[in-house]
């Protein structure tokens, strides 16, 4: 059988250079085994911008490529979002029917801090539908004093279910990072949503420069950082590369990186001017995933907003093009998602299982023989 390399063979230029570089192997094609994350290969805004140009199979057969070398083929990471405190955020963003700003239109109805025991409930159904990870969003610019207690509550309660906890909650600083840190969290979602220069078009409440921050304060935690986009808010293809090139300058790219698809909400300024002049081509989102994954090869790249409106043939490409987990459940935070019994039939018609979240790592209790001075670890039954 032909080499996969002999693809890129014959021409000399470097976007196939790209491609030659990345692709060891025909039989780390075939390879299904995980392999031991590495540090991503393309760097520069210009090989970003290259890997864009491709022919469409080219990019999907080289983030396949690259998907295999880094997770086990087939295999889907599944999250349930859980919306705890819903609307009224002093935040303008754009697109989002949560902003007290575009209530007026939008009409959004908003929802005080859900109670501890519905949260856990709603944790409980996430996990025997199949869901490895929890994730909790609130609608603030960042949480208040009053409210640290309650969700670090949320995340030990979470956990003790044995499910991977991920809050957004808007910004932190350091100490709030440290505090959930502190309470277990694993993963931490702030999204960068677009590059710097359009993100001025998006939201005038915060800066790009906030945003960074946050997520600096997160990874110094020591909690995995989520952060992602939304494309189809009328950025250009410079603002895609852009952003990805935003995760390859951080010290280390996001452990998950959610693909959004624009959701227009009429009442939104965003989401009208797209009802209006027309949304963004499909594949340019599937060319992003794939760019996505071939930039950040270790990171789980995931479906999240705008798979409701999908084909089935449209997300395969999307799994295709290396996204490897998405949102389980009839809703994300406000807005529809693709349905539950859907993507069974999907994941059964493509072949794809579910991945099952990590065990947790044991207590650990220290204990001090005190005749011998020896201090040793003991394991905690759960
Ligand atoms: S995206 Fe988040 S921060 Fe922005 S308005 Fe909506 S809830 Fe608030």
């Amino acid at each position: 059988m032909a080499g996969l390399l002999s693809i890129t063979e014959p021409t000399e230029n470097i976007n196939n250079s790209i491609i030659a570089d990345n692709i060891k192997s025909d039989s780390d094609f075939f390879t299904n085994t995980m392999q031991a994350p590495t540090a991503p290969i393309i760097g520069s805004r210009e090989q970003i911008a290259e890997l864009f140009d491709l022919p469409l199979m080219d990019l999907l057969l080289q983030a396949q490529t690259i998907h295999r070398q880094h997770f086990k083929a087939n295999e889907v990471q599944i999250s349930t979002l859980l919306s705890i405190k819903t609307g009224n955020c002093p935040e303008d963003c754009g697109y989002c029917s949560q902003s007290g700003h575009h209530r007026d239109k939008t009409k959004l109805e908003a929802e005080k801090r859900i109670d501890v025991d519905k949260v856990i409930a709603a944790a409980k159904r996430a996990k025997a539908t199949g869901s490895s990870r929890f994730c909790m969003g609130a609608a603030w610019k960042h949480p208040s004093a009053k409210d640290m207690p309650y969700v670090v509550e949320l995340i030990k309660e979470v956990k003790e279910l044995g499910l991977e906890t991920c809050m957004t909650l808007g910004m932190l600083n350091p100490d709030q990072a440290t505090q959930l840190a502190d309470a277990g969290l694993d993963y931490y979602n702030h999204n960068l949503d677009t590059s710097r220069r359009y993100y001025e078009q998006v939201v005038s409440t915060r800066s790009y420069d906030d945003r960074l921050n946050t997520l600096d304060n997160v990874r110094n935690s020591g909690i995995n950082v989520c952060s992602g986009n939304i494309v189809g808010m009328g950025e250009s293809r410079d603002d895609r590369i852009d952003w990805v090139h935003e995760l390859l300058k951080m010290p280390k790219a996001p452990e998950s990186i959610p693909v959004n698809l624009l959701v227009p909400i009429a009442g939104t300024p965003i989401g009208d001017k797209v009802l209006a002049e027309g949304g963004l081509s499909v594949l340019e989102w599937i060319r992003t995933i794939a760019v996505t994954r071939i930039c950040c090869p270790s990171s789980y790249v995931r479906l999240s907003a705008g798979r409701e409106s999908l084909s089935d043939a449209e997300q395969s490409l999307a799994f295709m093009a290396g996204a490897n987990s998405f949102f389980y459940g009839d809703k994300l935070l406000t807005t529809g998602n693709a349905s539950q019994s859907g993507d069974d039939r999907l994941m059964r018609e493509l072949g794809l299982t579910k991945q099952f979240a990590a065990p947790r790592a044991p207590k650990l209790l220290p204990v001090l023989d005190a005749v011998s001075g020896h201090e040793s670890q003991m394991v905690l039954a759960d």
